[in-house]
């Protein structure tokens, strides 16, 4: 809730007009309150998991022959309704734990000073701030990720993300509600550390979602924007990660390379699509002589 009872009262407190963004989100907030502006995290989520895995699940669904060259593990189909027990599972899950969390965890956004006020931030300060919210959660993120792949924490909570050994995109958040819980730390670790206008975080949360579906989307577009983030690991790193599956000791980081490539645990993934790449030049030149056709990434597990 904005302290102003009329737009001239704020451009008076401002000493300047307010810019047409501040226009709106003056008249969509002034008389909203915090907790109410910060629950609609909630209807995002609902929103976006309903709505950006549909064009993936779409191709899926269609197998067109278009499509099927950028689909990472192309000899795994899931049927229409297998597809829908996934979403039907993780709203159930978003529904019973994610959404419970965001009600709950408000007075900790309240307390680390996630701010509705005017003026609003700039467009660098917004991009900075998101550019930290996603290095620090990838960072803490790779090392929970990295813990959960132990005996206990493998059997007992990430089993369930890695029941889909051929991510979909509606597989995104599909976890142990433990697992669920704990990664929520990571992403509110930025915003505690560097916070920022809520509509920052509202962005912040759209993002990370919008990333982790792409991520798990089971197709590697060349022409997805994501390409062009430096170090941005995407579809196909990750699905790396739910192909090796259990074993997997590669691909730990949920956003970037770096961190695997530091501590040395993209090494199997890495002679992978090295040995891939020779072989589907050996069979091009094969292909060029006898009409071959490309490799699956399965056929090629590892450990
Ligand atoms: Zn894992
Ligand atoms: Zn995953």
């Amino acid at each position: 809730m904005l302290p102003y009872n009329s737009l001239d009262e704020a451009a008076v407190s401002l000493g300047r007009n307010l810019t047409f963004a501040e226009t709106l989100w003056f008249n969509y907030s002034a008389n909203k309150s915090d907790y109410f502006l910060y629950c609609h995290n909630i209807l995002f989520m609902f929103l976006i998991y309903s709505t950006v895995p549909l064009p993936y699940v779409l191709v899926e669904l269609m197998r067109s022959a278009g499509f099927e060259k950028y689909k990472i593990q192309p000899k795994v189909k899931l049927s229409s309704s297998e597809t829908f027990k996934c979403y039907k599972d993780v709203m159930r899950m978003s529904f019973l734990v994610v959404g419970p969390l965001q009600l709950l965890s408000y007075p900790s956004v309240k307390m680390i000073g996630i701010r509705t006020s005017l003026p609003l931030p700039s467009g660098w300060e917004i991009f900075l701030q998101l550019l930290v919210y996603f290095i620090v959660e990838d960072y803490t993120n790779y090392w929970i990720h990295r813990f959960l792949h132990g005996k206990w924490g493998y059997e007992k909570i990430h089993r369930v993300h890695h029941e889909y050994t051929a991510p979909i995109a509606f597989a995104a958040s599909y976890a142990h509600w433990a697992e669920i819980l704990i990664l929520g730390l990571p992403s509110f670790l930025g915003p505690a550390i560097v916070p920022g206008h809520m509509i920052t975080f509202w962005l912040w949360f759209v993002l990370r979602q919008i990333e982790a579906i792409e991520t798990h989307s089971g197709y590697d577009f060349p022409w997805t924007p994501t390409k062009y983030i430096p170090f941005y690991g995407g579809a196909e790193y990750h699905d790396y990660h739910h192909y090796v599956g259990r074993q997997s000791q590669s691909n730990f980081a949920s956003m970037f390379t770096y961190c695997d490539f530091i501590y040395g645990t993209d090494k199997g993934y890495r002679y992978q699509k090295k040995l891939l790449g020779k072989l589907k030049e050996g069979l091009k030149s094969d292909g060029e002589q006898n009409g071959g056709s490309d490799l699956p990434i399965q056929d090629l597990k590892s450990e």
